[in-house]
């Protein structure tokens, strides 16, 4: 048989491995993480074994720098790399790990080029974005395939068609493409205005996107074409023509109720269907099919009892805007543990800085003092304060938790949320007025919280990047506990994030007081779960990793069912008052 040549006319050996670059059209937020994740269920819905790419143009090496107000939540996988939210979409939606080779930015290939250079590692030669940038780019795409071992790589570009920092991402996808045709697609994510005072739905803009693309030597095989309204056939030609596409590649993505619609309405216009066409995929004999997701599509529909929980957090405003990006984990988390459990979540975002007045200081029930009246915590059927770093609002979920303790509302820490309800528990039940963290007040006298050793250095060393308690780390957990019974296990694996721990020093006079280490790390020296007895509250428990990492649309996480379960409860309770 001849061997196949490429477009230069070059023999390639065929490569059984299969790229589809997802690239942005006219503006960022139309959907690009969740397009990117569907396809990658779709594909797997297919029966092909699939892994998922974020590559983030920005030269930060990781996302564990960056302002959660700004860039959304930083999303930490098993290895520990902290990387982006849209890595948790994916998990969430192939329910499965993903490992640090399917993250790229370009601080990553960058460093790596550059210390490459300094070591000799190019002989001489001058070092250049093209080819050494794009080259690096290019193993990185390979060999996350290749260690993954999947039939196929989606590969997300961050940013949009047109901006300067994806350039050498386009550049290296370009080149995947020319040396192997057959098995690289393109997809453009693109969006499709309906101007209010026109009425009509514009195609103008994507047109133009395609322009830019085409400048790049690139042409898209599919367009995802976002928009508020389904897209007539009539525009679904007249993309067709101006982007050089057949018109059943263009999909229509109109707004739609939930995110998790998006790969069934994908399927509407045969998207999976056409993607395996243009990359020569054959038929797999079984296909898995989409049941099992439908199953818990179904069951976000089902749910009509609502169980109201509240976020009390400090990431939430940015100008005139209240996002909730930085806790998106926290908010998917609970939703799948409320449908698995039949009820329709309603999540409040509570400013914990409303908790206090103007000095930052509290008076549980002294109306006027504050902006809040904690009587209106009463209305929550759990509480759940979350991750988070220095003073901001810090005394406003100190006083809201010790409300949520003393009147059994259900209440669920985690990791800032732990440390905080433990400094909560030290102050106003053993009566150590002073009980603090030392990432706030390093002078109290008593540490509850303090920093661990090894980060002392590390700061000191102004060493911040990528370098605190990051990842998977295992923890056993004690008989009759609720931690235990909610895992049904005695050894779990969960996810950190921190610098900062249970001080060792406190922990026996804590446990005398009642407050009970339900998790440690193996060794016994570090604490990773604290929780109450039940009579004591329904559900009064923290934990020092982050579960909601974990919670998955066809999985949700023990404890955050054990929570929501125990709101319900309350809910039940407060009901029959
Ligand atoms: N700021 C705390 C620490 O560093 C908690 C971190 C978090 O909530 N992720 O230990």
């Amino acid at each position: 048989m001849e061997p196949k040549k490429n477009s230069h006319g070059k023999s390639v050996k065929r490569k059984a491995h299969k790229f589809i670059f997802v690239v942005g059209g006219v503006m960022s937020g139309v959907g690009k993480g969740i397009a990117t994740s569907s396809i990658g269920t779709l594909l797997q819905a297919k029966g092909f074994s699939v892994n998922l790419l974020k590559v983030d143009p920005y030269l930060n090496v990781d996302a564990g720098t960056m302002n959660p107000t700004e860039h959304g939540e930083v999303f930490v996988i098993n290895s520990g790399l902290e990387t982006d939210q849209d890595m948790g979409n994916y998990e969430r939606f192939l329910h499965r790990d993903l490992t640090a080779d399917d993250y790229i930015t370009s601080g990553m290939v960058y460093q790596h080029v550059i210390e490459a250079e300094r070591a000799l590692k190019y002989g001489g030669k001058c070092v250049e974005a093209i080819p050494h940038i794009r080259d690096e780019i290019i193993r990185r795409f390979e060999h996350s395939a290749k260690v993954n071992k999947t039939e196929v790589t989606v590969v997300e570009i961050g940013g949009t068609v047109g901006d300067y920092q994806n350039i050498m991402f386009l550049e290296a996808a370009r080149v995947l493409k020319v040396r192997y045709p057959n098995d690289t697609a393109f997809v453009m994510v693109s969006y499709m205005p309906v101007p209010s005072k026109l009425g009509e739905m514009k195609s103008k803009p994507t047109q133009n996107a395609i322009r830019q693309l085409n400048s790049y030597g690139i042409n898209a095989d599919v367009i995802i074409a976002r928009s508020e309204v389904p897209m007539d056939h009539k525009r679904k030609e007249k993309i067709a023509v101006s982007c050089s596409l057949p018109t059943d590649h263009v999909i229509s993505a109109p707004d739609i109720e939930s995110v998790f619609d998006v790969p069934g309405n994908f399927e509407k216009d045969h998207l999976s269907e056409i993607l395996t066409r243009i990359l020569h995929m054959r038929k797999k004999a079984n296909e898995p099919g989409l049941s099992k997701w439908n199953a818990f599509v179904k069951s976000t529909k089902e749910s009509k009892e609502t169980v109201d929980i509240a976020i009390v957090g400090k990431y939430f405003n940015t100008g005139d805007f209240v996002l909730t990006d930085a806790y998106v984990s926290v908010l998917e988390a609970i939703k799948y543990s409320a449908y698995k459990l039949g009820k329709k979540p309603v999540i409040h975002t509570i400013n914990a800085r409303d908790y206090e007045n103007e000095k930052g200081e509290t008076r549980a029930g002294a109306s006027g003092a504050t902006k809040a009246d904690f009587k209106a915590l009463e209305k929550f059927d759990g509480i759940i304060v979350p991750g988070g770093f220095g003073e901001t609002g810090i005394e406003g979920k100190l006083a809201v938790i010790r409300y949520a303790r003393e009147h059994k509302i259900p209440y669920f820490g985690l990791c800032y949320g732990m440390q905080l309800m433990v400094i909560e528990f030290a102050r106003n039940v053993l009566g150590l007025t002073e009980a603090n963290t030392a990432e706030i007040n390093p002078k109290s006298e008593a540490l509850v919280i303090d920093i661990m050793p090894d980060q002392k250095k590390k700061l000191a060393e102004g060493n911040y990047g990528g370098s605190m308690r990051l990842g998977a780390y295992p923890a056993t957990l004690k008989k009759g506990s609720i931690a235990r019974e909610a895992y049904s296990a005695e050894t779990i694996t969960e996810r950190h994030r921190h610098r900062y721990e249970v001080n060792p020093e406190f922990v026996a006079r804590i446990s005398a007081g009642g407050l009970i280490f339900s998790g440690t790390s193996p060794d016994g020296k570090l604490c990773e779960i604290a929780e109450l007895p039940r009579a004591e509250n329904p559900f009064f428990l923290g934990t020092q990793f982050h579960p909601e990492f974990l919670a998955r649309p066809l999985a949700p996480h023990p404890l955050f069912t054990e929570f929501v379960k125990a709101s319900i409860k309350r809910r039940g309770e407060k009901k029959d008052r």
